[in-house]
């Protein structure tokens, strides 16, 4: 199956059929037509996205699944003819053509007619005929029809297209009493002056302008999006930039220790999760560094568990805590991306971190440790050095067990490409089988020293996990993204329950996987769940769960994996979306508390979905809306938010930072 048949078919599969699309016809249509055609080419790596596109002239190419879902209410059968309205890109016209006789479609924008007849012509569909116009007065020398798609939102269903219906034909169309919010509906003929009408859901459509429509395109602007819902007669006006401005605490600053007491509030916390909007911005690392500092200084918490590999952090964490005996093997952080882990403003808490351990007694000291799973090599090589001390024959089993993934260890992808192809999980016997033998062996093992038994626990938990994470990458991404911060979470809790009772722990790690994913698109829209999820649904509110989030300035990014890093602007932030609302707030730098009963009016006036940005190891800022920006409920999905309008890139470790240094200063330059 070539890869964009495959893509179709999982957008069928998990997109339509599993949200209740049913309808045979219509999932056989969707599977035939190539959507990647009927987008520019810039965008066609985003084709089979859950959302919808934009095409030229402001427009946009409606969500496979709306496309879906119209088709299917409107039951389209063979030999049938249908009028739609708003071409746009003809995607929805050709899929209904791949069911249907005869499609006639208009189109009002005659650059977006063109570009669809183009598409149909090159891609042989014959049966649609397009015209430019107003569609609101229907195409009467083609009537009746027997259904009607209207993909455009207008203020009631034109009684022109109702008369075109024939008897028993049905009309979808979305309609709304503003121009871009509007509910689904389903009008049958049931006789000829009889017609009934079905509410489907709400929707968001691009208006339908025309004589029956809306009357011009006006685009809508930020001061209505954002005007107040119910102002009462008599009060000022609240927009919602003016309700954050209310309730925003200003940040000090890093250095000053008001800057870590502001967070005090979250003290009672078990696990403060403390997020990032970006992999390379300063402002984000150097305030979690403050409030950690705080946190652990103040409340006792004695555990910092980050979004790095396990090993790395292992000797991040012998040298904060001082048991390091000489130089690390290997300089920490040498994987792709580096500069997320090796850069100035770590460096700066791993010292402070250090110094503050330095006057404790060796228990009471705060570790460092990695949450992720990326280092499966490593991790190996860690468990059979740990064995080779401890218990050679154990090392000498463990060599064979894990020469089962040698083959891979340069590119363990392939190994799960492999799994696929062979049709069974190959090694998922040897290295469950040596996590147990380890465990078996706790009490005898850990008897001599207790943290190297633990560490090589840890590796060995991560090559089982890593294992099933690589396999489940070539069939299911929601699967390998659950595994993965499955394992984060399992990793916080083995090392809460190794810190005893009193033990609490901050985590660093990005708002995708500390804010709780379930009001976000990852949760409700792809089945992914989180650390942040996984922290609430078991601590409650034990779990702060913090996010950050920034308007403009520079990151330190690449623009493809494995790429070298680049510092690079990050765009202002768009309209529709929480950063744009923070920055019209006029505020530079603040924390706002987003518990229910600290800010009501500000918490409920957030709650409705929008866009929020999400800048990774890999920025890319021509696609930028649709490869950073999903939708998200922010009141939801953290505690509280901490806001810097203009920010700016991490600055990467250099040689200079390494000279004068102690042997086993972990970064190795
Ligand atoms: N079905 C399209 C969706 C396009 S968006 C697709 O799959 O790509 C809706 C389209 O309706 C826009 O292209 C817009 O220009 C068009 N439109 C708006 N009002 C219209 C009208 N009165 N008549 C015809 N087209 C209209």
């Amino acid at each position: 199956m070539d890869d964009t048949r495959q893509q179709r078919e999982r957008m069928v599969e998990r997109q339509l059929a599993a949200r209740g699309v049913r309808d045979h016809y219509t999932l056989q249509a969707m599977r035939a037509v190539p959507r990647e055609e009927f987008v520019a080419p810039e965008l066609r790596e985003f084709a089979y996205e859950d959302s919808p596109l934009p095409i030229e002239g402001g427009q946009t190419i409606s969500q496979p699944y709306i496309v879906g879902l119209m088709i299917a209410e409107a039951q389209l059968r063979p030999g049938e003819c249908v009028l739609e309205i708003g071409a746009g890109s003809g995607y929805a016209a050709a899929v209904m053509g791949a069911i249907v006789a005869e499609v006639y479609a208009i189109e009002r924008r005659p650059e977006l007619a063109s570009l669809a007849r183009e598409r149909f012509q090159r891609l042989g569909y014959d049966n649609i005929q397009l015209r430019v116009g107003d569609g609101t007065q229907g195409w009467p020398e083609a009537a009746p029809f027997d259904a009607i798609l209207a993909a455009a939102g207008g203020p009631e269903v034109p009684d022109s297209l109702l008369r075109q219906l024939a008897p028993g034909g049905r009309l979808v169309m979305p309609v709304g009493s503003t121009r871009d919010q509007q509910r689904l509906v389903l009008v049958t003929r049931t006789g000829n002056d009889r017609f009934v009408r079905k509410e489907l859901g709400d929707v968001r459509f691009v208006p339908l302008i025309g004589e029956h429509g809306w009357r011009d395109d006006a685009p809508v602007t930020m001061a209505e999006s954002t005007a107040p819902l119910h102002a009462r007669a008599g009060e000022p006006a609240r927009t919602i930039p003016g309700l954050i401005r209310a309730a925003a605490e200003p940040l000090p600053d890093f250095d000053d220790p008001a800057f870590g007491r502001l967070f005090d509030r979250f003290a009672h916390a078990r696990v403060v999760l403390l997020g990032e909007a970006s992999h390379g911005t300063s402002e984000f690392y150097r305030a979690r560094d403050a409030i950690t500092r705080r946190l652990v200084e103040a409340h006792g918490f004695d555990i910092v568990a980050v979004e790095a590999d396990w090993p790395d952090a292992a000797s991040i964490d012998r040298y904060v805590r001082h048991t390091a005996t000489g130089a690390p093997r290997e300089p920490a952080f040498q994987r792709f991306p580096t500069w997320m882990w090796r850069n100035v403003e770590v460096e700066r808490f791993v010292t402070w971190l250090r110094t503050f351990n330095q006057a404790r007694a060796h228990d009471e000291r705060a570790g460092f440790y990695g949450l992720d799973l990326y280092s499966l090599n490593t991790s190996i090589r860690a468990v059979i050095d740990y064995l080779d001390g401890v218990d050679p024959e154990a090392a000498r089993i463990a060599r064979l067990r894990y020469g089962c993934l040698t083959p891979w260890s340069k590119e363990p992808a392939q190994y799960g490409h492999m799994a696929l192809t062979a049709g069974y999980a190959l090694c998922e016997r040897p290295v469950t089988d040596m996590l147990r033998s380890l465990l078996d062996r706790r009490l005898e093992y850990s008897r001599a020293d207790g943290e190297r038994y633990f560490d090589a626990a840890q590796n060995a938990r991560l090559v089982r996990d890593a294992e099933a994470y690589y396999r489940a990458m070539y069939y299911r991404s929601a699967d390998s993204w659950n595994l993965r911060d499955t394992h984060m979470f399992e990793t916080l809790q083995h090392l809460l329950e190794a810190g005893g009772k009193g033990s609490r722990a901050v985590v660093w790690a990005h708002n995708s996987h500390i804010g709780d994913a379930r009001h976000t698109e990852m949760g409700q829209q792809r089945d992914e769940l989180n650390i942040g999820q996984l922290c609430r649904e078991h601590y409650g509110d034990q779990a702060a769960l913090i996010g950050f989030g920034t308007h403009s300035g520079t990151v330190a990014a690449a623009h493809n994996w494995d790429e070298d890093m680049q510092v690079m602007q990050v765009r202002p932030s768009l309209p529709g979306s929480y950063e744009r609302l923070y920055h019209e707030a006029g505020v530079e730098r603040c924390l706002t508390d987003l518990r229910p009963r600290q800010h009501p009016d500000l918490r409920d006036r957030l709650t409705p979905a929008q866009l929020e940005r999400f800048i990774g190891v890999i920025y890319r800022p021509e696609t930028e809306r649709w490869s950073h920006y999903t939708d998200a409920q922010l009141p939801r999905q953290f505690d509280a938010y901490v806001w810097f309008d203009r920010t700016r890139a991490v600055t990467p470790l250099t040689h200079e930072h390494g000279s004068g240094m102690p042997d086993t200063w972990p970064f190795g330059l």
